[in-house]
């Protein structure tokens, strides 16, 4: 087997946070169900059209590298909202479940916030700018989820103190 380049590590983190952004999608309308407050569900909702906009976007960067658009299984993602799921069964009814979801939420910002950097960084280094702005503008959207997440949990955390 040949010897991997930097060129094939851009193009399987690619197919990995193309898998996990898919399976993002997908998980985002069972949280904003799951949600006890209107506020939560509507930046889940929010971040679900968001996501949409973020997968056509890797859509555009696979067509840069002359790649199809393909994902690769993350066992990391699947992880990560096997544990979400596990919030939304086990917390159900308690007045501690948003601030569950947030942090199962975050976790998932977070995943894939260390992903887009590694993939920017490597962008620029391939001298592929177009695909860097393009994964720039997924990161930014991500960052900006995070600190709506953050600031929620500040709210929802005093819900759940106060109820407890
Ligand atoms: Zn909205
Ligand atoms: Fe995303
Ligand atoms: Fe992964
Ligand atoms: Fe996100």
């Amino acid at each position: 087997m040949a010897i991997k380049t930097l060129e094939d590590l851009f193009h399987d983190t690619l197919k990995d946070i193309y898998f996990a952004e898919r399976q993002i999608l997908k998980a985002l309308p069972k949280m904003a169900k799951a949600a006890a407050s209107d506020d939560l569900k509507e930046a889940f909702l929010h971040h679900r059209e968001e996501t949409e906009g973020q997968v056509e976007r890797l859509q555009q960067v696979f067509e840069i590298i002359s790649k199809r658009a393909q994902g690769k299984t993350c066992e990391s993602i699947k992880g990560i909202l096997e544990e979400g799921e596990e919030i939304i069964d086990e917390f159900e009814g308690s007045p501690a479940l948003d601030s569950g979801l947030i942090g199962a939420a975050q976790a998932v910002e977070h995943y894939e916030i260390c992903r887009y950097n590694g993939l920017i960084l490597w962008a620029g280094a391939l001298d592929i700018s177009n695909a860097g702005s393009l994964l720039s503008a997924n990161l930014a959207e991500e960052v900006k989820a995070d600190a709506l997440l953050t600031k929620l949990g500040q709210q929802k955390v005093r819900t759940a103190k106060a109820a407890a």
